[in-house]
């Protein structure tokens, strides 16, 4: 299920004719409904690059807010087990590098990154609170920077851009003070953590304490210094 505010159907086209493959084009800020039975949800609506959460502020504080929401619903109407894709942005500004799922974070309620922090704030909250108080099998992924086929040339993303660049010959783009660094995983090593995380039991995650967890690359990359080495 997507509304296609930043997407594109046509990166579906590969999929469209397997037989257990169906698109709803819908947003989960509005009410889902699924006859069949379901074994899992994944939320993964949102926008995510800095230039679409700019764009459209509320509507990423409401699919935050209103469709995690919906998604909790349906997951507990279904006894399903339900993934949240959060975010490394839950850390804000950190004031600790590199983070660990123990960290808290800094954010500023207002400042310009905010609707995407605290909406991914308050849906890793409400995840877990329809964990404590209903008991559903809920696992989080804070999601670092990922890249991949299909990006979009325009998604204002740091590689998209850099790529853009390179091949129409113009000068790279590095922005702010030049000390920004970044960590970056490919898409397929994402959605095999992704899919680890959903297959891994209950009691095998708990006991590690690992209902919450980081997924990126490991390697800090500056963003500055990876253009001129
Ligand atoms: N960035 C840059 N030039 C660009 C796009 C991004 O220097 O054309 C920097 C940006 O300041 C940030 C990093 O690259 O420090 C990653 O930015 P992006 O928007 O890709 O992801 P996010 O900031 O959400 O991690």
């Amino acid at each position: 299920m997507d509304n296609v505010i930043n997407g594109r159907v046509s990166n579906l086209n590969h999929r469209v004719a397997h037989i257990d493959f169906q698109f709803i084009r819908n947003s989960v800020t509005k009410h889902i409904s699924i006859e069949e039975e379901v074994d899992s949800i994944l939320h993964f609506a949102s926008t995510a690059s800095p230039k679409d959460y700019s764009s459209y502020p509320i509507h990423t504080l409401t699919v935050g807010a209103i469709g995690t929401l919906n998604a909790l619903r349906l997951v507990r109407s279904k006894n399903a087990c339900f993934c949240l894709a959060s975010t490394s942005e839950v850390y804000g500004s950190p004031l600790e590098s590199p983070q660990n799922e123990a960290y808290w974070g800094n954010v500023n309620p207002v400042g310009p990154r905010n609707v995407y922090d605290e909406a991914k704030r308050f849906a890793e909250s409400i995840a877990m609170a329809y964990m404590r108080e209903h008991e559903v099998n809920t696992r989080i992924i804070r999601i670092f920077n990922t890249y991949g086929l299909r990006m979009r040339p325009s998604d204002g993303k740091v590689l998209p851009n850099f790529i853009i660049q390179a091949l129409t010959g113009k000068p790279l783009t590095i922005y702010r003070d030049r000390s920004q660094t970044r960590s970056f995983c490919y898409v397929d090593d994402l959605l095999g953590g992704c899919y680890r995380m959903l297959t891994t039991s209950a009691a095998s995650l708990d006991l590690c304490s690992a209902r919450t967890i980081n997924l990126g690359g490991n390697e800090e990359i500056s963003i500055y210094h990876s253009h001129i080495e």
